[in-house]
């Protein structure tokens, strides 16, 4: 069977496995698509993120250990960026989701008030004492909210990985969103060909071509989810320092590495911290390539 689609994670996400598409092989990854979206998705009042959203300032709630694993994580990443990707941004970021659909800046006083809500140290995970296998989490600030957007279909594209592996998939093609992962190589002789979106409207709408044997590509950019107002752009990356949306000279980041959770993680904070930030050398990971697009439209390519 040929690519299939579905609307998972708020997004058009499509998965191509060729020759092994077989219905039932379908079925299971876009169930696995789905479960995770039940569990982290802010929108849906039932997810284990938005019962934690809700219960923030009032009690700890009980959580899966997936859950448990993917806020462990996010923490971490949290720490080694500095907070430019900060999973505890949900005071901000709801606020900017507002302010898209009404396509208005939201009041200053709403942003300075929403920016002393975003402190990664208020979500506190514990485990239970009498079983290591319960997990809890709780935010400690009342104000405080959870928004997993930056993570979520990363650590979804590397759940599908693994579960193409155990069933001994020889390639695949996984879009969720714009976040792709080419999985096994594309034949003998060829590598995978992924194009990086030229966030200038300029003519060209591939600004560079990337080849892979494996592995994912992640951009975060200004030009995916934005407003304007009097002639400004008003993007849905959010730097924590200033509460508004990032404003580091850059159009896009691509972050292309065999981890594609890394790959979201990275390209947000260095969409948000711009250039120069260190992250790569932080995580210690080799054979990671980083392609800037500043604002004029040039390129700059990192590669380690
Ligand atoms: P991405 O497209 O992966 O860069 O993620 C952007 C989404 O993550 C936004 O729509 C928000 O829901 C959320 N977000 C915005 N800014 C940040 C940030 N600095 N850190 C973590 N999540 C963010
Ligand atoms: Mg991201």
């Amino acid at each position: 069977m040929a690519l299939q689609t579905e609307y998972v994670f708020g997004t058009v996400c499509s998965v191509d496995l060729f020759e092994d598409g077989t219905d039932e092989l379908y079925k299971d990854v876009f169930l696995r698509l789905n479960s995770i979206d039940d569990k982290f998705n802010i929108n849906k009042p039932y997810s284990e993120i938005s019962k934690i959203n809700s219960s923030a300032g009032q009690k700890k709630v009980q959580i899966s250990e997936e859950c448990f694993s993917l806020l462990s994580f996010s923490k971490k990443m949290a720490e080694l960026t500095d907070n430019s990707f900060n999973p505890v941004m949900g005071a901000l970021t709801f606020l900017w989701k507002d302010a898209s659909e009404n396509k208005k800046v939201p009041d200053v006083k709403k942003i300075e008030e929403a920016k002393n809500h975003c402190n990664p140290d208020s979500l506190v995970l514990t485990n239970s004492k009498a079983d290591d296998k319960i997990f809890y989490a709780e935010l400690i600030d009342k104000d405080a909210k959870l928004d997993l957007g930056a993570i979520v279909k990363g650590y979804a594209c590397d759940e599908l990985v693994k579960l193409l592996s155990e069933r001994k998939v020889k390639k695949a093609i996984i879009n969720l969103g714009g976040n792709i992962y080419v999985y096994g190589k594309k034949s003998q002789s060829e590598n995978w060909k992924v194009g990086i979106k030229n966030p200038i409207d300029n003519g060209s709408p591939v600004a560079k071509t990337v080849l892979l044997e494996s592995g994912s590509v992640v951009t975060s950019g200004d030009y995916e989810r934005f407003f304007e107002e009097d002639g400004k752009r008003f993007h849905h990356i959010i730097d924590g320092k200033t509460g508004m949306p990032s404003e580091s000279g850059l159009s896009s980041v691509s972050v292309i590495y065999s981890k594609s959770i890394i790959c979201d993680v990275l390209s947000t904070a260095l969409f948000v911290a711009g250039k120069d930030a260190d992250y790569v050398k932080r995580l210690n990971l080799d054979n990671v390539q980083v392609i800037f697009i500043d604002k004029s439209g040039q390129i700059i390519d990192k590669s380690k």
